[in-house]
Order: structure tokens, then sequence, then C-alpha cells
């Protein structure tokens, strides 16, 4: 764990590094993964060979796009046997679990080294904020599978709560009294909602971590406005660790000297701007590879510079799950932060809920603040129409509660059908 601090300087070096530079890193790791990866692993050895390509066709950064995604299923079906570099086992690397159904778990190994870099980068991005070794964090976990990664923490002061009730999250916060709390937007409106009905009073960390799902700006000013306290955005995955996080001026740097983020549609790379999948490869972990890895989330790169000087590239924020986006029958997507805002505009929606049922229909229900007038449903009507187009059928129905579905976690956006669109 302590190796963590180790790697520190050149982590916070790497940061102001060009982006030239920071490609040049990219392409000498990549070349290094990959030769391991076709020498080691039965996985990736095969879906070189199914592609036409050995590591000497892969020289350049550029030629990156030659070989195939991985996806989890594959991973998971190749795990230990075709997915671990010999040698390596779980008595000897840090083991992390993925969240999901108990069917989907992933388990990922680290070596210690990678683990150790990996580390620093998420501390390099936590100390750009004013944390220190010696702050006190509070993980609020919505899986027992998080919970034990958070266990893993290299900040010793770190407490994992898994969530519960709103108002009994809020006195287990006040009582650890933390400097950084960290939780899903959703959870953290709930628990800002409880603090505003009770008297619970006390809860001021330094500042709030949001991640797991899209932050909308109206949550964001609520939660700093509830809890006087800045919120910081940061995007990563078990897989991974720490892809992506905000810098005080506001932009999502990409950690790219730990990982390359590629956004993907239909095969090709997105240009600037675009929505693409976010697809990564890991540059440190030798013990298990992951090299072009399809994690389900779609988000939009930039081709600027951030002001505050770093090099790291940046994103426009996370747009979501590739599950929450609405599919148009031209193939477009449509990710849920260009749906939900216009629900939160009507002060007449308490709740809502959407589900894409067919590529021509979408059914939504409402979960109404007092009476949920004609002219509010033809307002949101006519709003959704705009986005979606006369392509797509809407309905909407007033319902009393919405199903939810596991722990307190709500998917405001769900699709009935697979379709494939990258
Ligand atoms: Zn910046």
């Amino acid at each position: 764990m302590w190796k963590a601090f180790y790697y520190l300087p050149a982590a916070y070096r790497n940061q102001f590094l060009t982006p030239k530079a920071l490609k040049a890193l990219q392409e000498k790791r990549l070349k290094y993964l990959v030769d391991l990866a076709y020498r080691n692993t039965s996985l990736y050895r095969s879906k070189f060979k199914a592609a036409g390509i050995t590591p000497s066709d892969i020289t350049t950064l550029d030629d990156i796009t030659k070989i195939p995604l991985v996806r989890k299923q594959e991973i998971k079906a190749s795990f230990p046997e075709g997915m671990v570099t010999p040698g390596f086992s779980e008595a000897n690397c840090k083991v992390g679990t993925t969240s999901g159904t108990s069917g989907n778990i992933l388990r990922i190994l680290f070596d210690y080294e990678a683990w150790s870099r990996l580390n620093a980068v998420a501390l390099r991005n936590y100390f750009a904020h004013g944390v220190r070794p010696w702050h006190r964090f509070c993980i609020v976990c919505s899986s027992p599978a998080e919970y034990e990664s958070v266990s893993a923490s290299p900040f010793s002061r770190t407490v994992g709560i898994l969530e519960k009730e709103p108002e009994s999250l809020a006195e287990d916060i006040r009582i650890i009294n933390p400097f950084v709390v960290g939780a899903h937007p959703t959870t953290l409106v709930g628990l800002c909602k409880a603090i505003e009905k009770t008297d619970i009073s006390g809860i001021q960390p330094g500042i709030v971590l949001i991640g797991g799902e899209v932050a909308y700006p109206s949550w964001r000013e609520y939660i700093e406005k509830t809890l006087k306290t800045t919120t910081i955005n940061k995007y990563g995955a078990t897989e991974v660790n720490s892809i992506a996080w905000e810098c005080s001026h506001g932009s999502m740097h990409l950690d790219a000297d730990s990982v390359i983020v590629e956004f993907i549609k239909e095969g090709e790379q997105v240009a600037p701007g675009e929505l693409g999948e976010v697809v990564v490869t890991n540059l440190w972990n030798v013990a298990m590879p992951f090299i072009r890895y399809r994690l389900g989330d779609v988000a939009v790169p930039l081709d600027e510079l951030c002001s505050c000087g770093r090099g790291l590239p940046i994103i426009k924020e996370l747009e979501g799950r590739l599950d929450d986006v609405i599919v148009l029958p031209s193939k477009e997507l449509v990710p849920s932060t260009r749906i939900c805002p216009l629900f939160h505009r009507i002060p007449q929606v308490a709740e809502f809920g959407i589900v894409q049922d067919s590529i021509s229909h979408v059914a939504i229900r409402i979960v109404p603040h007092g009476e949920f007038t004609e002219h509010a449903e033809s307002t949101l009507r006519t709003r959704i129409q705009n986005v979606l187009g006369s392509s797509v059928d809407i309905d909407i129905t007033v319902v009393d509660q919405l199903e939810r579905t596991t722990s307190s976690k709500f998917k405001r956006i769900r699709r009935t059908f697979d379709v494939q669109v990258l």
C-alpha cells in the first residue's frame, strides 16, 4: 500500500507532460503489453490470430485499432487460465471484484506494482483538491463488492459504509465526521433531503466525490448548497481503477498515463465532440492485461487542453451507461444527460422512469408532485418529442411509485432490448 507513495512523484509529474510525451508513454507500454498478452494469455492470442495480426503489427499508438475489442463475458469465460499471466494468482495479487448481478461478477488480479501505480494516480487526483493522507474518507457503497474494494484504499483512514436509509446514513456520516464523502449522486440527493427534513447537523465535509452515475448540474448545486462544500466528479472502474477526474477548473481529465481511453462507434474511433462507447487499455497491469476492453459507458472526447496547465486530455462529462441511452430508429444515441434534465425542469414531476421497449416506443412513468396537470403533461411531451424526434412514440402514465431495481439504486432509463449500434 505504501508503495503508492513511492510512485506519487512520477504520477504528479506525468499530469503536466505534453500530449505528445503522454502518447509516447502510452505507445511504449502498449507495445510491451501486447507482446506480453500474446505470449502468455490464450484469450488475447486467439483474438489476435482471428484478426490476422501479431504483436509486430502494433508499432504505433494508432495501430491499437487493429486489435479486436474484448468484452466482459469473454474475460469471465477465460478466467483465470486463459487470462492471467503465468506466475500470478490470487495468492500474490490484489484482487478486485466488479459489482453486478451475481452471475456477472468479474474477479480482477492486479500485480502489486500495478496496484501501487494505479493508486498513485488516484492519490494525485485527490491531492489536487487539498486531500492529504491524514484526512478521513467515508465512502458510501451500493454493493458488497464495492464495499470490499473500498477496504483496499491506500488512504488508511477510509471508512466504507453500505448504503442504507438516508436518515441512518446521515447519522453514520455525522459520527464518522469525514473530510471526504464519496457516493453516487442519487444517494447524496437522498442524504441531503434527509438532512433538510430532520435536525441532523454537523455534516460538513471538505469535499464530496461523486461518481458511479451521471451527475446533473442541478443535483450538484443542491448537494453543494446543502452540505456547504464542493463536489468533485470522478470516473473509474474496478477493472482499471481511476479513468478520469475533475480538476479545479472543472475539466474531466483522463488519466492518460495509466490508461488508454478510446471512444468507439460502429467499430471506429469517434471524432472529438462525438459520443462513443468507452474502451480502455490498462497500461500497468501485467498480472491480468486489459487491452481494448469495452466498459459499456458512453462519453464524448474533446480536442482541447484545460487552462489548468495539465497535459492530460479531457472529455465532456460522462453521459451514462450504454444501456441507459435511448436508441433512435436512425441508430443515433440519445444519452440520459439530454433527457433527464427535461423532467427536472417541470415542478410537477417528483420522480420518473423511462422504459424504451422498442426502437420506436418509449413508456414514461411519472410520480407527480401535487397534481400532474394536462398542461404539465403536454409541456413534457413536447420537450421530449423535440429531443427524440417524430419517429418515436411516447406514452406517459402517472403512477404512485416506481419499481426499484437492486438495493436503492434506481435506473431512470432502461431499455428492454439489445441493439448492435457499436
Ligand atoms: Zn484542468
